[in-house]
């Protein structure tokens, strides 16, 4: 079985029905849909089933809304070479390419990836590294894309000992979606490229439901924890997919046991097509709140927003303290008041 990548073939699986709506949402964005994906799909109740729903192509990506954008979260703007993303000092993101195991169709960069997405020719690649070498202040380099494991080992063992060249990066980042849709790419010579490393090297391991840590998913976890790296959760709060809370707990649990730190839960970014995704704050809040109530502290994220134009994340919340500075009250994890001096 390989990666199914058409309609054509996402309709001979029996995961959508011929319908000119749905040709017309996958010209806007690359299809692929891993054979461990597909394997996690609950037929009996495709309509509900959270995995189908993040990777089949659905009619409601032809709904645009007015306030959604082609570059949600600004890296256009913040982009002084081609494959950089300079938003914070102390650290940039490298984009190498823009492929993906799977394609997730509420990506924030969905105009972007695909197969026929830029990747940076050798020249380019040579000018982001410069980038980053003619700029001292950048402490940390987080490789994203599209997905950094999609490299050829040797070409990503090459990167990382380029970027590992330059004295003042002290860590590198890879946030990558392989290890849990596609966990057969994390091969002993893939492990091997990824070390031995000066800085150290962190990865971001992107999963939004319990269900895609399949026995194979936690495998290859695994042996990126054994080798030492540190793992952290990135998940996207998605209507229908994740927006309830026995959910995310079981994520929560589940990253955790797989020895992934959760760290950002994002509310979903203002992307073209993506309205049937998104959730009201109000509504991703009180999700939160109720995580606190149900689970230890390294199993809560952080729900955070990317603020539209290139601004970066904030945290947004939800807030414990009260309103009034003179008569400070707190609230605990299950909704009861305490008062607490204010200094
Ligand atoms: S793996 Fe990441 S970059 Fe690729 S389609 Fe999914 S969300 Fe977008």
């Amino acid at each position: 079985m390989t990666t199914l990548r058409t309609l054509k073939a996402l309709e001979q699986e029996g995961l959508v029905a011929a319908d000119p709506r749905l040709a017309e949402a996958a010209q806007s964005m690359a299809i692929a849909l891993t054979p461990e994906m597909l394997g996690l799909i609950d037929r009996g109740d495709l309509a509900h089933d959270p995995i189908a729903k993040q990777f089949v192509p659905s009619v409601h990506e032809i709904e645009v809304a007015p306030e959604e954008l082609a570059d949600p979260i600004g890296d256009e703007v913040r982009s002084p070479v081609k494959g950089i993303v300079h938003r914070y000092p102390d650290r940039v993101l490298l984009k190498p390419l823009h492929v993906c195991p799977v394609y997730c169709r509420f990506c924030f960069r969905r105009e972007k990836v695909g197969p026929g997405g830029e990747a940076l020719s050798a020249a380019e690649l040579s000018a982001a590294l410069a980038y980053i070498r003619d700029h001292d202040e950048i402490w940390e380099v987080i490789l994203t894309g599209g997905d950094p494991l999609m490299l050829a080992p040797r070409r990503l063992g090459e990167l990382l000992a380029a970027l590992d060249a330059i004295p003042h990066v002290a860590v590198i980042r890879i946030h990558s979606r392989v290890p849990v849709v596609d966990p057969g790419r994390i091969t002993d010579e893939l492990v091997a490229a990824l070390k031995p490393r000066r800085a150290g090297l962190w990865f971001g391991i992107h999963c939004n439901h319990a269900r895609e840590l399949s026995p194979e998913a936690r495998g290859a976890l695994a042996r990126l924890a054994d080798e030492g790296f540190p793992l952290l959760g990135q998940s996207v709060l998605l209507a229908g997919v994740n927006d309830d809370v026995d959910t995310l707990e079981q994520l929560m649990r589940a990253l955790v046991t797989a020895r992934v730190k959760p760290y950002y839960l994002h509310h979903p970014d203002l992307v073209r097509g993506t309205g049937h995704f998104r959730v009201a704050i109000e509504r991703g809040q009180a999700l939160m709140k109720a995580l606190r109530g149900r689970l230890s502290g390294i199993a809560q994220p952080s729900y955070v927003l990317d603020v539209p134009g290139g601004h970066g994340k904030v945290p947004i919340g939800p807030g414990y303290l009260g309103d009034d500075p003179q008569a400070l009250t707190v609230e605990d994890a299950f909704g009861e008041q305490h008062s607490y001096p204010p200094r």
